[in-house]
């Protein structure tokens, strides 16, 4: 959904917030892969930190001690109104109590999945949101959405982590969106070394020191084996 549609009109936050509430029980079962344990293990070879466009917060779940979540994270819910920053399953706790009809139907998970989700769209209209605990205004998961900017001190903290570091390795993204191609460009213009690990094409590619196209998990795993203990 883009940002202008959700701030637009309070039916949109009702079509998305009861997707996301029906849909935040798949979400916990998500585990960190052999990817995020080799970034945590690098870390020992002088890796500085992690910047992600992922939202899952598996980073953080896997170890890695410094992380910026680029785009946000889906496990927290910010106030458009007044900023407020809060839990996102006190939000779904809060949400279950309100939309008690919804809680007692597991079978409309799978409803929701249908394409021919007619049902669904009624059910919408009767969705009751979560206000803000302290202003009553507008709550939106701590996500950036399509057509939405990632916040200027979150984008500063980036650019200063790359600074930090010699080198910048790219893994697992085609960076088709701006807000990560620029720290490639970013490094680029400072004539240092951008590593890009990802199966096939990226539009940093041209930018790029040394390309390899692979698997994540594999080819870091693979660096660590060469790495000395
Ligand atoms: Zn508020």
């Amino acid at each position: 959904m883009l940002f202008s549609e959700f701030v637009g009109s309070r039916a949109a936050q009702q079509r998305y917030w009861a997707r996301s509430y029906l849909g935040w029980r798949r979400i916990g079962t998500a585990a960190p892969n052999a990817g995020h344990q080799a970034l945590v293990k690098l870390e020992r070879h002088g890796l500085l930190g992690v910047i992600t466009q992922n939202v899952d917060g598996l980073h953080a779940a896997a170890g890695s001690a410094r992380v910026i979540n680029l785009h946000g994270e889906i496990a927290a819910v910010i106030c458009l109104d007044c900023g407020d920053r809060s839990d996102r399953a006190e939000v779904q706790h809060r949400l279950a109590l309100l939309n008690p009809h919804l809680s007692e139907a597991p079978q409309l998970e799978h409803a929701e999945l249908r394409p021919d989700g007619d049902a669904m769209v009624e059910r919408w209209d009767d969705f009751v949101l979560a206000d803000c605990r302290l202003c009553g205004g507008r709550l939106k998961p701590d996500v950036v959405f399509f057509g939405e900017s990632v916040p200027k001190p979150r984008v500063q903290r980036c650019y200063s982590l790359v600074d930090e570091a010699e080198i910048l390795l790219v893994v697992g993204s085609s960076l088709t969106v701006m807000s990560g191609l620029r720290f490639v460009r970013y490094q680029w213009k400072q004539q240092r070394p951008v590593v890009i690990i990802n199966r096939g094409q990226t539009r940093g590619d041209d930018f790029a020191t040394i390309k390899i196209d692979g698997g994540c998990s594999e080819t870091l795993t693979s660096i660590l084996q060469r790495c000395q203990p």
